[in-house]
């Protein structure tokens, strides 16, 4: 009988709701139109892979390829493409060794009071980046995030991070592979919050167009001067356009250049011998949870967890009897429940 496994994400699905965990890792469902920052997030995240993976000859370009190889809206294909830029001047000299990238793992699951081998699940996951530092020697685990919170030293985004029991289970993955881990580094991109917006529509002069109500230019040139012909009490508007994705990436630009700590931090976290045992006994009593409702057929829901950080979770009308599962306009039936593992079983 094969175990079950638990990463990270179905940890942190649990942790939410049961019902939300259920519906995902046990129904294998998943949502179809992903949210814009989960999207996002997959597309950097395939920049940095490539970025990573090169030997160090063209990286940039090995990202920037990849990059280009992903479906995308073209403004958020911009900022992906600057914000790996800005990441690669900001990193690419720092003295590491790539050990590997991607590196899944899948090791066993041991009860922290007894030291006894679970016999229902194993843990499982993938390390983003696994380095050693050049001058200590010392291993780390990377760890690729994307966010639009608040990243800079003291916010309350890296409090959270710290406390986050996905690291322990990036300590054992390590180790499992044969690599004492001496820290994570969360490697965290701030996405910027610009979007693509209106800009004046000059005339052939470079000029602003201000229109009234109906629709005639307030200023008009006749000759070499300019003179008022609009109607004042119509109100005016100004002409407006489109903004192109190239006058968009000059925003963006400069919106990271102008403040680079905004958008790139890196920030080790070192777990005690104290916290890790304390984090393994979170993971054993939460697939003790998820065991007993799998027994029990019980999934309860959370309503504390149906809305958070501004986002509905996108099972909130299945959960209110709105909607069905089976409605393929909005959800997919996965063929294994942890895609993001090819190589484990489910
Ligand atoms: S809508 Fe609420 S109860 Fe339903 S799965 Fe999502 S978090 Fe759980």
């Amino acid at each position: 009988l094969s175990l079950g496994l638990l990463t990270a994400s179905r940890l942190r699905a649990a942790r939410a709701c049961q019902r939300l965990h259920y519906f995902e890792y046990e129904v294998g469902v998943r949502v179809l139109n992903e949210a814009e920052t989960l999207r996002f997030g997959t597309l950097i995240h395939k920049g940095l892979e490539a970025w990573w993976k090169d030997d160090g000859s063209d990286r940039l370009g090995a990202a920037l390829r990849a990059l280009a190889e992903c479906e995308s809206d073209p403004f958020e294909l911009v900022k992906a493409q600057e914000l790996i830029r800005g990441y690669h001047l900001r990193w690419q000299y720092e003295p590491y060794k790539v050990l590997g990238v991607e590196l899944e793992f899948v090791t066993e699951l041991r009860n922290p009071t007894t030291g006894g081998v679970s016999r229902t699940w194993r843990l499982a996951g993938k390390l983003d980046v696994l380095v050693q530092h050049l001058v200590t020697k010392e291993v780390f685990v990377i760890e690729h995030k994307t966010t639009s919170e608040d990243i800079t030293a003291g916010s309350e985004y890296w409090k959270r991070l710290r406390m986050d029991g996905q690291v322990s289970c990036y300590f054992l993955g390590g180790a499992s592979l044969g690599w004492p881990i001496a820290g994570c580094i969360y490697d965290v991109i701030g996405k910027p919050a610009l979007r693509p917006s209106q800009v004046p529509e000059l005339d052939a002069d470079g000029v602003k167009q201000v229109l009234d109500g109906s629709g005639q230019r307030v200023r008009t040139k006749d000759g070499k001067k300019w003179r008022e012909t609009g109607d004042a009490a119509q109100g005016y508007t100004l002409k407006t356009r489109h903004e192109t994705v190239e006058e968009f990436r000059e925003r963006v630009v400069e919106a990271i250049a102008s403040a680079p700590d905004r958008y790139y931090q890196r920030g080790e976290v070192v777990r005690l011998e104290a916290e890790m045992g304390e984090a393994l006994f979170d993971i054993w009593q939460l697939g003790q949870q998820i065991r007993e409702g799998q027994l029990a057929k019980r999934h309860p829901r959370n309503p504390d967890a149906c809305v958070r950080y501004g986002r509905t979770c996108p099972y909130f009308d299945v959960c209110t009897g709105t909607a069905s599962l089976e409605d393929e306009t909005r959800f997919r039936r996965i063929p294994t429940i942890h895609p993001e593992l090819q190589g484990a079983t489910p």
